[in-house]
């Protein structure tokens, strides 16, 4: 189980630094780590919550998150990971739809009046008996209680490696999110093989600007990290491209992990070139489809050499590719790598299910010790999701070539079919950034009279440089791209409509786009 796997790390490591948390200038060895999450731990079973008690956590960034994860998971109660952007309504509805019973929260932050939205729909929450916000009373109670009680309490507890320990809501991309349920087995095992394919050892320092919130930085992150003994450094409670970077340099951090727009807002400040990286060695791109042209400035201008990107969901725990160091720099930068340790995928024709040859698109499937457990109380969505034979149907469209590397060519549900033709975007928005002036690029299908749908390209211009036209992207798309991926219509932009997790809402740009063409 997870706890075990904690124990066994903090006996061996100690005295080496666990966690940073630097909006808070504090931190932690092992050992302190350990102390932290087992008074926490004792306090929860004092206060009678205990195994299969579901326990919200709403934060953002801190090590408070880290402490609930480790100490829910010791007591076998499944923690439910609750989106910091929420705000009342979605909270209402997930701390009923889980059944919480106890909610840990941040006070607040930013905009975010969590204390407040909590008072306002806690009468509506039948099963939510007690709210702790973080260095508050109850929260300094059940620390203080806990470094009282006898530690003997978190031994014979029941806890099986199948059992659910984990509710992760997906991203909520292409609708209302769904909550995965998770086992110590599927979640512990993902993280150690995440870590073990970056070649993590005790040595290793992880900034996780990513959010705990979502399995990037949780599993990916935190458990990456504690079962290799490496450290956790926060850079800030939410994402900060100047945070970040000083993060890594202060705190000499080898492995840095981001969505390709946290890349990109990195590489992209005026004073990039005055932070300190050479202490990166690694790190991981994830999330959503990573360009080549910023994996490329990746390796060089950050210098991290053995960078890998990573492919997955929630509903897989999450990762199921992954790129190797040793893999050639061409796939390193322009495939998602190949299957994980003790998994399986398959790239079928989602009409008949069957495989289809390698080289051709089709939709992928993954199998293995990362399938979850099944969406929370939704079990005709799992149904859905889930195969007879336990495979789980990603919703991505992808091409693995004779050797297993796969290309995610993008969900299905983002594939415009124009005239006939299948245009995958994910192809035409890899061109679209080798435009000088080009910072980031979308390609959305518009509905159309005559072929059913067009191609509209959604673009951030590079500071200082002119909004590009239409005429002006089909003249630089003329004669590299086949006339019918040539984009239509050209809308610039400052940001893209983006989940908490950093990934860009086509359903939104759609419906935005279909307003705009009116
Ligand atoms: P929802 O399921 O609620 O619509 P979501 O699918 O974005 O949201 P997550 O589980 O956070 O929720 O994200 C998984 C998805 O992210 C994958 O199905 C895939 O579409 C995309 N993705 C993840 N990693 C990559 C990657 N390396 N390249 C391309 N796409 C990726
Ligand atoms: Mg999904």
């Amino acid at each position: 189980t997870i706890g075990d796997n904690f124990d066994r790390t903090v006996q061996a490591f100690g005295d080496r630094d666990a966690l940073v948390d630097r909006a808070s200038g504090r931190r932690w060895t092992y050992a302190e780590l350990a102390a932290e999450v087992d008074a926490l731990a004792l306090g929860l079973l004092d206060l009678g919550i205990g195994k299969g008690d579901r326990v919200g956590i709403w934060a953002p960034n801190c090590a408070e998150w880290t402490f609930t994860q480790y100490a829910t998971a010791k007591i076998g109660a499944i923690l439910v990971n609750i989106n910091p952007a929420y705000r009342s309504h979605e909270l209402e509805f997930v701390l009923n739809q889980a059944g919480i019973r106890l909610l840990i929260a941040a006070e607040k932050f930013k905009t975010s009046d969590y204390a407040g939205m909590i008072e306002e729909v806690r009468p509506r929450c039948e099963r939510l008996e007690h709210v702790a916000l973080i260095g508050g009373e109850l929260w300094n109670s059940l620390l203080d209680n806990g470094k009282r009680a006898d530690r003997v309490a978190l031994e014979g507890i029941p806890l099986a490696a199948d059992d659910p320990i984990n509710i992760q809501y997906t991203s909520g991309t292409t609708g209302f999110p769904k909550g995965a349920t998770l086992s110590h087995h599927n979640i512990l095992n993902n993280g150690f093989f995440v870590g073990e394919l970056c070649n993590y050892t005790e040595s290793d320092r992880i900034c996780i600007p990513v959010p705990f919130y979502h399995c990037f930085g949780m599993v990916m992150g935190n458990l990456a990290a504690t079962s290799h003994g490496a450290c956790m450094v926060i850079p800030a409670p939410a994402f900060d491209p100047k945070a970040t970077l000083e993060a890594v340099q202060a705190e000499r951090c080898t492995s840095l992990y981001g969505v390709p727009t946290m890349f990109i807002a990195e590489l992209a400040q005026p004073d990039f070139e005055s932070y300190d990286l050479s202490s990166l060695r690694t790190g991981i791109m994830a999330g959503s489809p990573c360009p080549v042209e910023v994996m490329k400035q990746v390796i060089e201008r950050m210098g991290m050499g053995e960078v890998s990107i990573c492919y997955g969901m929630t509903e897989t725990s999450p990762v199921s590719t992954q790129t190797r160091a040793d893999d050639s720099i061409e796939r390193r930068v322009s495939t998602v790598g190949r299957v994980g340790p003790h998994l399986e995928v398959k790239v079928v024709d989602p009409e008949t299910g069957l495989t289809v040859p390698r080289g051709e698109p089709g939709e992928l499937c993954t199998r293995g010790y990362s399938v979850m457990l099944g969406y929370w109380e939704q079990p005709d969505k799992t149904a859905e999701a889930i195969d007879s034979a336990r495979w789980m149907h990603t919703g991505d469209l992808a091409v693995m070539d004779e050797e297993g590397y796969l290309n995610i060519t993008g969900r299905i549900k983002d594939m415009v079919i124009r005239g006939g033709e299948n245009i995958y975007p994910r192809e035409i928005e890899e061109f679209l950034y080798t435009h000088p002036d080009v910072l980031d690029a979308q390609v959305i299908g518009v509905p159309d009279e005559r072929y059913g749908e067009e191609l509209m390209a959604w673009i951030r211009m590079r500071e200082g440089a002119e909004p590009l036209t239409a005429e002006a992207l089909r003249e630089f798309c003329t004669g590299k791209l086949a006339h019918y991926k040539i984009p239509r219509y050209v809308h610039v932009v400052d940001e893209f409509p983006m989940t908490v997790t950093g990934k860009i809402r086509k359903v939104e740009m759609r419906q935005q786009a279909v307003s705009l063409l009116g």
